[in-house]
């Protein structure tokens, strides 16, 4: 079996991926690794000339991009995805060592990578149009829709979802015409580097995708000062603080927040389905996932079953922090991630809940992991109770009635995702009534993030905007609308009186209402 050993970075390899990021300054920082502790690369630190530098480059870099033919891009976006499958393992390699999640966690960013570069490829001319609207007369006017590139965006990255989360919002900026200026996260500077080489390689152009290195509260402001548009994921606190300074600028930003997702198990539920699909659910990447499930309302009539079936499948869970492909729990990815969880579990227990599993961290794993940990009877006074944790811990609560559910579902500032389990059909009723912006039926998050043609995004203090789809691509442009006006201006012909035109227009629009729409 693969172990700790293997996973590495030679530091050859490393430099030559931080020479991507623009710094000029001496500063420099030093990555760790979740796996052993150990350091993993001296990571350069920017300053706020070399991201005015950033700037001016993307700026002249995206002039030309903005011209080039969709066609263009779209092979380039295709070449991403066939690179992206080919490069996979040093991919997956640098997502282990720099956020410590398990190998098939990794591959789920590979997966989420290739199939948006693939999905933007094949659809992008369809989304960007130009599109035909109906003009006040049809023949005479002839109106067309336009999508115009927004210029540079500001991309602030999270160190969760390292692959995908640099890529993905970034490949849509592009693709439509943008160029990018992108602050990874700290933490995991190389996975992003070594998706934004390869993009290079599959033919967008050097300047265009401009990387600066630093602490968000520091080299953040001088993005957002800059910026066209502005596209962060990360925590609902410092998103509320970049919406604050974009309103100044009257920017656009879309904000991929926090979530305190629920899932809701049915009366009539495969039991036995439900909690394999928690497990999925609520503890991949350690729980450190945006639509992760933290609270779990089960119907009484099957809560007794399904919490003892959970406790007992969590009891032989394969934990790891290695290359090995059946690990189902990686570590969380640093000492701050494990004291939140630590923090809130000792809280939790503190205020009369009751463990069920797990509660320990596990320091002969890796240095900051802790175990899968399920409690029950966690009062709302407890920080687990309505807190993003964004580590391994759930919370089950018993419900009499859907609509009990449906309510406690609802009752937190979040909205991003939920979880429905039962008969399909009652389930899907279910998920129609939940504030959340994706709902996954008899599935934890997958199913919604996994299709790439539908937009995510969170309701409520989850965020704004959405990623994914048309709308995902959307968001970095703006909304040009052409009108050609033909023959005789829309007030009317010049040999009619007004007040003549006025009267055979609005006969001809009586007609026409009745002739093209039904009440
Ligand atoms: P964070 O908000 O602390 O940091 C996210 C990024 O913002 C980092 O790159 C950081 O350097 C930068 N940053 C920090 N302060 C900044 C500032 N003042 N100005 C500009 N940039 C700044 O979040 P985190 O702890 O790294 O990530 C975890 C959070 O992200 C969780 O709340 C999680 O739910 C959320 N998240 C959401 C999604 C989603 O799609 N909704 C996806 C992944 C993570």
């Amino acid at each position: 079996m693969p172990d700790v050993a293997q996973i590495t970075v030679a530091p050859e390899r490393a430099a030559q991926l931080t020479r991507l990021i623009r710094a000029t300054g001496t500063e420099t920082r030093t990555t760790v690794s979740p796996l052993s502790g150990a350091d993993v690369a001296t990571i350069p630190v920017s300053t706020d000339q070399d991201v005015l530098d950033a700037f001016a480059a993307a700026r002249v870099a995206q002039l030309t991009w903005a011209r080039t033919s969709l066609r263009r891009r779209k092979k380039a976006l295709l070449r991403l995805h066939d690179l992206v499958l080919k490069h996979q393992d040093e991919l997956l390699d640098l997502v282990q060592l720099e956020s410590g999640k398990a190998r098939a966690h990794a591959f789920d960013e590979v997966l989420h990578t290739a199939l948006t570069g693939r999905y933007y490829g094949r659809r992008l001319a369809r989304i960007l149009g130009p599109h035909r609207r109906g003009g006040v007369y049809p023949v005479l006017t002839s109106v067309r829709q336009h999508q115009r590139p927004k210029g540079v965006v500001g991309l602030i990255t999270p160190w969760n979802y390292p692959l995908s989360m640099a890529l993905v919002d970034g490949l849509a900026a592009v693709a439509a015409g943008n160029a990018v200026v992108h602050k990874p996260d700290s933490q995991a500077p190389l996975t992003a580097l070594a998706i934004i080489e390869l993009m290079y390689r599959a033919g967008f152009p050097k300047d265009l995708w401009q990387v600066v290195s630093g602490a968000g509260s520091v080299i953040g402001s001088a993005i957002i000062a800059n910026a066209d548009y502005i596209c962060f994921t990360g925590s609902t606190a410092t998103g509320k603080r970049i919406a604050a300074q974009c309103s100044e600028r009257l920017i656009g930003c879309s904000l991929e927040l926090g979530g305190k997702n629920p899932m809701i198990v049915l009366p009539g539920a495969d039991v036995e389905k439900a909690v394999e699909g928690t497990v999925t659910a609520a503890f991949s990447s350690a729980g450190q996932l945006c639509v992760s499930i933290e609270r779990i309302y089960v119907h009484e009539s099957i809560y007794a079953r399904y919490r003892d079936a959970l406790a007992e499948r969590l009891s032989h869970l394969a934990f790891g922090a290695n290359a090995d492909w059946e690990v189902e729990m990686g570590t969380l990815v640093s000492p701050a991630q494990l004291a939140t969880i630590e923090k809130h579990v000792a809280d939790a227990l503190d205020h009369g809940a009751t463990l069920v599993s797990g509660g320990r961290a596990r320091p002969d794993i890796a240095p900051w992991f802790h175990e899968p940990t399920v409690l029950e009877d966690v009062p709302p006074a407890a920080l687990c109770f309505a807190e993003e944790t964004f580590g391994p811990l759930v919370s089950l609560y018993p419900y009499r009635s859907v609509g009990e559910a449906v309510q406690a579902a609802n009752s937190t500032v979040y909205g991003l995702n939920a979880s429905v389990w039962g008969p399909t059909r009652r389930a899907r009723k279910v998920a129609e009534r939940l504030r959340a912006g994706t709902v996954n039926v008899n599935e934890g998050f997958a199913a919604t993030f996994g299709s790439i043609g539908a937009p995510m995004g969170g309701m409520k203090e989850s965020g704004t905007g959405r990623r994914q789809g048309a709308e995902g691509l959307l968001r970095f442009t703006e909304t040009q609308s052409i009108g050609v006006q033909r023959l005789m201006p829309v007030s009317g012909p010049a040999f009619l009186s007004r007040r003549t035109f006025r009267s055979l227009l609005t006969v001809g629009l009586g007609l026409l209402r009745r002739l093209t729409t039904r009440a």
